[in-house]
């Protein structure tokens, strides 16, 4: 239950005279000034004070609009069979407790109860919060785990909203969430729903590259919490470790540089999902549509060499250039280095350099790399087992990649070498979801993760139109 700060019971709306309640608050305010105290506290017993003038308003209001809605049904149109006229509800507001009443009626081609003020409203069945402090709770939620996000809400609005509360409240608009985006996604299903994906692009200038990095990290689950080393040191992976799939997309022409030289990206559009990669691969395409696909000139994939990434690649973006992370193909070299001449030794640096100047600076730089390290296995005396085992490994994942390490080519576009932008958004991510207290169930994290990606697409209105009046 949300704890509003209630003011003074409002039954017959009444609205307090705004003479006497200047009067009033300035009474208050001196007191406060003779105790000695500095702005800020006038400035939150103001902000208090002020709740009392705006929640009979607020609730004026609302029931003028519940008042003016047709009994119509909210999916169909219909008209209901009125069930009941004037039920009350009471929903927390930022200014504190807002009752008001409304009918509802049963549809008879949906089968269902509504309550068509509630939807006009913004209410979710059942749930206590108004719009705007579903909106602090998520928003809150998002930054912060729901006990300190619960702390911060008190001091910045004077809401008194419980952990539980907030939590539930976080999760119901994280289910919002999740419902847009299957949305997104079941249009992908049809010629029609790909055209409406492509439309939402804003209108490129000119010819654009398209860049799609993909990455992976995982999540662990409370029920392990504290016991994954002794499991791994038993030779067991924990069960409840779960891979969050993730990809960020944008547009070449959107990435610039800060005074300070920092790179940065202007728009992009970002996926993360724990649904598996199936789910992943729709979401990841349904999100490269919206941000221009489809009108792209050309478009490259950067990841780093997993094999289920390259797949995702070749079945939804076939035409697109794949390039795998350059640091990843160097920490492959560091590895022959090391296991060649030792770890950390001079001569494995010295070895290891020219080929990571052949990767960046000569056409074919990848087969010159590929032939030392031939020559090495072939030539070389003397290599151990485990020499031999670690250069026909990585000899493998060099011929895999072959073709997609063009990093002088890149370099001469100006075109990303790694997935950078991935691997910090990822981290992002991860810093939020790793936190104690942060573990939820699949089906919370899902739609936590939904939440989160909606907000950082630049789609919350969505959600919270409010936003958009005009005031
Ligand atoms: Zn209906």
């Amino acid at each position: 239950m949300i704890q509003a700060n209630r003011a003074q019971s409002n039954d017959d709306n009444h609205h307090p005279d705004g003479n006497q309640w200047v009067a009033r608050v300035r009474t208050k305010l001196e007191s406060a000034i003779m105790t000695g105290c500095d702005m800020g506290a006038l400035e939150k017993l103001i902000e208090h004070e002020l709740k009392e003038l705006g929640r009979p308003l607020l609730e004026e209001a609302v029931q003028k609009l519940a008042d003016r809605q047709a009994l119509l049904c909210p999916r169909c149109s219909c008209e209901l069979h009125v069930e009941r006229h004037q039920r009350q509800r009471t929903v927390s507001s930022v200014f504190g407790q807002v009752p008001f009443k409304r009918s509802y009626g049963f549809c008879p081609k949906c089968q269902k109860r509504f309550y068509p003020a509630d939807n006009v409203l913004g209410l979710q069945e059942r749930a206590p919060a108004s719009p705007r402090v579903q909106e602090i709770c998520a928003l809150m939620v998002l930054e912060s785990p729901a006990g300190q996000a619960e702390a911060n809400i008190r001091r910045l609005t004077g809401l008194d909203i419980g952990q539980s509360t907030m939590h539930r409240e976080a999760r119901r608009q994280g289910e919002r969430a999740l419902r847009l985006r299957e949305a997104d996604v079941a249009l992908t299903n049809t010629l029609e729903g790909v055209c409406e994906l492509a439309k939402r692009t804003q209108s490129p200038k000119g010819a654009f590259t398209l860049v799609i990095e993909i990455d992976a990290w995982n999540i662990r689950e409370r029920d392990y919490w504290g016991e994954s080393e002794k499991l791994r040191k038993k030779g067991e992976e924990p069960s409840r470790w779960h891979w969050v799939y993730a990809g960020t997309i944008f547009r070449l022409d959107q990435r610039g540089k800060t005074a300070s030289g920092r790179s940065v990206i202007t728009e992009r559009g970002y996926v993360a999902t724990r649904q598996g990669l199936e789910s992943f691969e729709k979401q990841l395409y349904a999100e490269a549509l919206q941000r221009g696909l489809s009108q792209a000139e050309s478009v490259l994939v950067l990841a780093d060499g997993a094999a289920w990434i390259w797949n995702i690649a070749e079945n939804r973006f076939k035409d697109a250039v794949h390039r795998v992370d350059f640091w990843h193909v160097s920490e492959h070299l560091w590895k022959v280095a090391h296991d060649l001449y030792g770890q950390g030794t001079p001569e494995a640096r010295q070895w290891v350099q020219p080929l990571l100047h052949w990767l960046k600076r000569r056409k074919d730089g990848a087969l010159d790399v590929i032939n030392t390290l031939q020559d090495i296995r072939t030539s070389l005396d003397g290599l151990t087992d485990k020499q031999c085992e670690t250069l026909d490994r990585e000899l493998g994942y060099l011929d895999t990649h072959k073709d997609h390490m063009d990093y002088k080519n890149a370099k001469a576009l100006d075109q990303p070498l790694g997935s950078g932008a991935m691997e910090s958004t990822c981290a992002q991510y991860q810093c939020r979801f790793k936190r104690t207290g942060q573990f939820w169930s699949l089906e919370g994290d899902e739609a936590f993760l939904a939440l989160a990606t909606l907000h950082r697409n630049g789609r919350w209105n969505q959600l919270f139109p409010h936003d958009q009046i005009k005031k």
